[in-house]
């Protein structure tokens, strides 16, 4: 793992140490994904039909037809559940049933890994009440066990993508909606794919999950005491986006993580009557 990752780690862990558990959580599992070399075929569209269906805002991939590694996603899977059930978390006795439901029906995994890809969230908090694990850890781990085959498809697919023309809130790769959004030390605005981590710039004045441009509907608030992050939301759509300052925040940790770390910034959106881009 790259020592920069490991000091953003540390850092986060002293300037918020209530994502302790998580922060610590993910410096562990990093270590098994890294270690991953997804097999990933896939076959790219002619560049005309790509280039014709990016113009009418279909993405590279839907969700549902991924070309990832199905396998080694679900071998991943069982590895950060043995991990963690080995760990002193308060829910290890939880992860050990998980993982013994896992070895005595293996389907579970896939079963699992695909409600998560096609955002079915009804089934995957069944399938984590099953095990008595919360859904956001379960959600959490299925994020893990695709990331090898994300990160593959975000560096060998993404050539395919004529970011130019791309003026969606959606991403181009996947679909997906964002998560996170950032101003780069330009200033330009970014938003993150909350699936698989491709970023692509979006208009600073314009809300990405309904398009609304007119500026008296769309505003930002700031967490106390957190320079640097803010959240964007749209009176129109209700919706919001948390997004980081690159020229006031240092060094950032990776937006995945950053996002795993600023649940107080979703909190006091809540409390404000937003909801997140799924919500
Ligand atoms: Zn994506
Ligand atoms: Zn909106």
């Amino acid at each position: 793992m790259p020592e920069k990752l490991l000091e953003q780690i540390d850092r986060l862990m002293q300037q918020r140490p209530m994502y302790k558990e998580v922060l610590s959580a993910y410096r562990d599992l990093l270590g098994f994904v890294d270690e991953v070399e997804p097999e990933v075929a896939y076959k790219v569209k002619d560049a005309s039909i790509r280039e014709l269906k990016a113009r009418e805002g279909f993405p590279l991939f839907s969700r549902e037809d991924l070309p990832i590694d199905h396998e080694a996603a679900a071998v991943l899977f069982q590895r950060l559940l043995q991990h963690l059930s080995s760990t002193e978390r308060k829910d290890r006795e939880a992860l050990k049933r998980a993982f013994q439901a896992v070895e005595g029906n293996p389907q579970w995994v896939n079963d699992v890994i695909g409600a998560f890809l096609s955002g079915d969230e009804v089934k995957l908090t069944t399938m984590a009440q099953e095990v008595t694990l919360s859904p956001m850890v379960v959600k959490f781990l299925a994020h893990m066990a695709v990331w090898p085959s994300m990160k593959y498809l975000r560096e060998s697919a993404a050539e395919g993508i004529q970011e130019r023309t791309w003026n969606h809130g959606w991403c181009p790769l996947c679909g997906s909606s964002p998560d996170m959004a950032y101003f780069s030390d330009e200033g330009k605005r970014f938003l993150h794919c909350e699936l698989c981590g491709y970023e692509w710039t979006y208009p600073r004045i314009k809300c990405p999950f309904c398009e609304n441009e007119r500026a008296k509907d769309l505003g930002y608030f700031t967490g106390e005491e957190e320079e640097g992050y803010r959240i964007d939301f749209c009176r129109k759509c209700k919706r919001y986006i948390k997004t980081l300052d690159r020229r006031l925040v240092g060094s950032p940790g990776p937006l995945e993580l950053e996002n795993l770390t600023t649940l107080h910034l979703d909190m006091l959106a809540h409390k404000q009557g937003f909801t997140p881009s799924g919500g």
